[in-house]
Formats: structure tokens, sequence, C-alpha cells
């Protein structure tokens, strides 16, 4: 897995999303699967890291076929599948679940998974709790 700082274009909001790989990021990327947590723009990119990525802006294979959008398709379910086989899913309790594993068990309890709202994810990171955004497919879609 690997973590890069996404950048939105259109509201300028920046932050953390997980990948299995580089390869995936630019294929959920130029499938417009990214968006924006903030205004659900797809016009959401990998922020600058250092002066050397300003230089490899390679050319990115844009002829993805159907074949290899189902491999990350099925790559992210697999995800899914993993983080709901072993993770308690908490819905819209997410930061109040998330504070409650933080300051009372967070030995025995397994991770959680759910919704916050922005503001949510601000507090508790500003309270030390570590939280992700992973890419979400609705299983219905498939
Ligand atoms: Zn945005």
């Amino acid at each position: 897995m690997i973590k890069y700082k996404l950048y939105c274009k259109s509201c300028e909001a920046k932050f953390d999303s997980w990948f299995a790989s580089s390869n995936e990021y630019e294929r959920l990327n130029k499938k417009k699967l990214l968006t924006c947590y903030k205004c659900n723009s797809v016009k959401v990119e990998k922020a600058i890291m250092s002066p050397q990525l300003i230089n490899s802006k390679s050319k990115i294979n844009e002829n993805l076929d159907l074949k290899k959008y189902n491999k990350v398709k099925k790559t992210i379910l697999g995800y899914q599948r993993f983080i709901k086989e072993n993770f308690k899913y908490v819905g819209d309790n997410f930061a109040y679940e998330a504070r409650s594993i933080h300051y009372n068990d967070k030995k025995k309890s397994k991770g959680i998974y759910g919704t916050a709202s922005q503001d949510d994810l601000k507090e508790l990171k500003e309270e030390g709790i570590d939280t992700q955004m992973i890419p979400w497919i609705d299983e219905i879609q498939n």
C-alpha cells in the first residue's frame, strides 16, 4: 500500500489516500474514479511532493481497456472485502467510535470503518487519531 497526498484543482483541498501501487493510482485517476472528498470533483491529482516529480511527468498510457479496469475494480473490491471482514462497520458513528477506541480499549478493538465529515476527520487528527480515506466502489454497480 502506498499513501499519496492528493490535491483537488477545483476547491484546492488536500487530502491523503491509500493505493495498492502507483500504477493503481494512475489507473483510478485516468478512469476518473478519484474524487475530492469535499466537492466531489474528479479534478484530483497527486500533490507534487518533490522537485524530481515535476520532471518525471511521463506519458501515461491512456488506452485502458475494460480488462484492466475490471482488474482495478477487483482490487478495490478486494480491499473492501478485507475491510468488511476485519473491520467493524460503524456508519455515521465513525468519529464517536474512533474516539472510544483511541481513549478506551484500543488493544482489544477491531478496526472500524464508516463515514465521517471533514470536520470530524480534522478534529480526530488534532486529537492524534489517525484515519485514512480509501477509494470505495458501491458494489451495487457491479
Ligand atoms: Zn474539491
